[in-house]
């Protein structure tokens, strides 16, 4: 006669289906008779089909899923090419933005220059008529002369 604990050692045995024809008559012999023998492959055929419909074994499921990542990976990938061609494109609008600044800036501060520098020429004298600068220059050959 079988004892509950050989019993309990075979059942996975048993529902594999892996006993031999002996073992296997021994087994259900004993299942027969011991009730908490019969309760406990109870449990553990519900513990194992519980267990079983959470684990999908479809294999289409896990080609398509083996599938998805990789196409995920693809366009995560393309995303970070785009993101890393916009930074570039980002990065000279930059550089173009802070020469014309600079250009800006620099032409400001030259005008500044000549608005604060205005009263050292504002006195110069301004040649209005051509004639009297032809007449100087006239003037200027006869000395040279
Ligand atoms: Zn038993």
């Amino acid at each position: 006669m079988e004892t509950c604990k050989k019993f309990y050692e075979n059942v996975i045995l048993y529902m594999e289906g892996s006993l031999s024809e002996a073992q296997k008559e021994v087994f259900v012999s004993h299942l027969k008779e011991c009730k908490e023998c019969q309760s406990y492959l109870q449990y553990m055929n519900m513990l194992v089909h519980d267990r079983a419909s959470d684990i999908d074994t479809d294999v289409e499921y896990w080609d398509n899923l083996a599938k998805k990542i990789t196409k995920n990976i693809d366009s995560f990938c393309k995303k970070i090419e785009l993101r890393i061609l916009r930074l570039k494109g980002l990065l000279v609008g930059l550089l173009c933005l802070s020469c014309l600044i600079l250009a800006i800036l620099k032409e400001y501060h030259r005008n500044q220059e000549i608005v604060k520098n205005y009263h050292l020429y504002k006195d110069l004298p301004v040649i209005e008529k051509l004639d009297e600068l032809q007449e100087l220059c006239a003037f200027q050959e006869d000395g040279n002369e």
